[in-house]
């Protein structure tokens, strides 16, 4: 990315070439673009759901249609390979804008919930979902489309409006999505879009929008909670991990090797929840090294758009150095490198190649900092308790994996692991899975995205309750009484003593107190 006369301009990371450009938002506009916002908030509130599901699957069909040419777009915007970023991102893009409007009804429709108490029976009683307004959107490149999406469906759904702000990196992607929803129907002031560095960021999540939805690095992300706790602006943080692998001695090595190398090196290593971290039982550990090493030795890495390429380029020239300096630290502190550590310098963009590090003696520690770039270090370890210890040894917790052949075992392991989500025998992919629902534990995140509980966080949630019996009187309201403060001490051994005789000896007083509680206060049938 390089800024010209106010334009952003896209390079593409295999290549430097420019991709195209956008035009910077001077940060002074964002009052200006949220009041903007907020006035057309209201009528697409009041459109209703029917009338916004309709566009949403107007949306899904354009995406279907352009589906190849986005997924070109993210190939040239940020590296990674046509094929994956046509089938992990685009094709799970589009089954997210599906789940969401077939679900929407019943996710957003007045939940009941039932009262317990006998003071209470008759209440109706419900949580009503109301639009929270404008909420602000702050992503990454790294899914450049799916990320937005997760917030941008479920919000306008709900009837909010949405300041969309997409990473300077894949600004054209960006610009693409609110395309999309505005040829759909989304009126132009409720999908506004912000382009810029941290500058447009920072104004964004000041400017007194209703919700901040953050996705990034765990850094940025505590700067936005800050910057949005000066306004009690409530925040969605989806940030950074370090994600572990458990290989259990009873793991089929061939199906954990091929596993464990495409968590580690899809999309270049360059996903929130790529595998980083691997412990592998002593057992299996030589012949599972010996395996990985074998496999990512056949990895093609070139330019995304080529057809056979496995792995891209790093998205920018930052990432390249990042990773370089993780390398040569390895390097210096005596680890040893089995596979790649390396730069292409033959080649004009960003490549890394895949890279193995063992940390085999005891002295050997992988550092407690989040890759995000094709490295994978490897550590043997005595049985499942160690696994279990060294994976949740990190200030993360994002996500997880689980390899063998017991899937008892395997979940036994899965629920002590310290992370958000944790998949047995597969990797990454659950992000994808909408209905899954998306969260980090530790420094990885606040609150939710995807699935029923990621529509929660698009609502206010108002409790509703309404006495349906118009009672003149209720026994809690003035004037205080003796024979009040009776019928409550009657009433509470009637329903909380564990003593059957207690409750027995209190059943005369209770009778007729609240008998004659509900004779002298009956309710007045001819308002119901
Ligand atoms: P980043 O934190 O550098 O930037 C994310 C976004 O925040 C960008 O749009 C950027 O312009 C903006 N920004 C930068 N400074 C800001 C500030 N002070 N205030 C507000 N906004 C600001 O992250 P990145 O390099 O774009 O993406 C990589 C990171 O994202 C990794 O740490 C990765 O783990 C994380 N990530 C997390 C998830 C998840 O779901 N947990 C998913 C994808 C990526």
């Amino acid at each position: 990315m390089r800024i010209e006369s106010e334009r952003l301009v896209s390079l593409n990371p295999a290549t430097l070439e420019p991709v195209g450009s956008v035009a910077l938002t001077d940060p002074a506009d964002l009052p200006g673009r949220v009041r903007q916002a907020r006035s057309a908030f209201p009528a697409w509130r009041e459109a209703g759901l029917d009338a916004r599901i309709r566009i949403i699957r107007r949306a899904e069909e354009l995406l279907c249609a352009q589906a190849e040419e986005i997924a070109r777009l993210i190939t040239l915007e940020m590296g990674r390979p046509f094929a994956e970023a046509f089938t992990t991102e685009v094709e799970a893009s589009i089954d997210l804008l599906y789940y969401y409007w077939k679900h929407a009804h019943k996710f957003l429709r007045d939940r009941r919930v039932p009262l317990h108490s006998v003071f209470f029976k008759t209440r109706k009683s419900f949580i009503h979902f109301q639009a929270l307004g404008v909420v602000a959107n702050i992503t990454p490149w790294n899914w450049p489309l799916l990320i937005p999406l997760g917030v941008i469906v479920p919000a306008l759904l709900a009837g909010n409006a949405v300041l969309f702000k997409p990473s300077e990196y894949t600004p054209l992607v960006g610009e693409k999505i609110r395309e999309v929803f505005i040829r759909a129907g989304v009126p132009e002031d409720i999908l506004i879009n912000v382009h810029g560095g941290a500058e447009a960021g920072r104004a964004a999540s000041a400017s007194g929008v209703e919700k901040v939805f953050f996705t990034g690095s765990t850094a940025v992300g505590q700067a936005v909670m800050a910057q949005a706790a000066a306004l009690l602006t409530k925040v969605v943080l989806e940030l950074g991990g370090n994600d572990p692998a458990v290989v259990l001695d009873d793991a089929d090595v061939e199906i954990a090797s091929s596993g464990i190398l495409w968590g580690g090196f899809n999309n270049c290593g360059q996903n929130c929840n790529a595998v980083e971290r691997v412990f592998v039982h002593r057992r299996i550990y030589d012949r599972f090294v010996s395996r990985l090493v074998e496999k990512s030795g056949c990895l093609r890495i070139g330019d995304g758009m080529d057809s056979g390429t496995d792995i891209g380029p790093l998205a920018t020239g930052a990432q390249r150095d990042k990773i370089n300096r993780i390398v040569r630290a390895a390097r210096n502190s005596g680890m040893d490198i089995l596979a790649g550590g390396n730069t292409l310098p033959d080649k004009k963009g960003n490549f890394f190649t895949p890279t193995l590090i063992t940390c085999e003696g005891n002295g050997d520690v992988i550092p407690d900092e989040e890759v995000f770039g094709p490295i994978l270090y490897l550590k043997p370890v005595r049985d499942d308790d160690e696994a279990v210890r060294l994976a949740n040894a990190s200030q993360f917790g994002l996500a997880a994996s689980v390899w063998t052949s017991n899937l008892r075992r395997g979940e036994r392991i899965a629920r002590q692991l310290e992370s958000g989500t944790v998949m047995i025998n597969d990797a990454v992919v659950s992000f994808g899975m909408t209905e899954a629902g998306w969260t980090g534990i530790k420094k990885s995140g606040v609150g939710w995205m995807h699935g029923e509980k990621g529509l929660d966080e698009m609502v206010n949630m108002q409790y509703i309750n309404a006495d349906p019996l118009f009672h003149t009187q209720k026994m809690w309201w003035f004037p205080y009484s003796e024979k009040m403060v009776a019928a409550i001490r009657a009433g509470l051994v009637f329903l909380f003593s564990r003593n059957i005789l207690k409750q027995a000896a209190a059943v005369p007083a209770v009778l007729k107190h609240f008998t004659g509680y509900l004779v002298l206060n009956r309710p007045k049938r001819d308002k119901l």
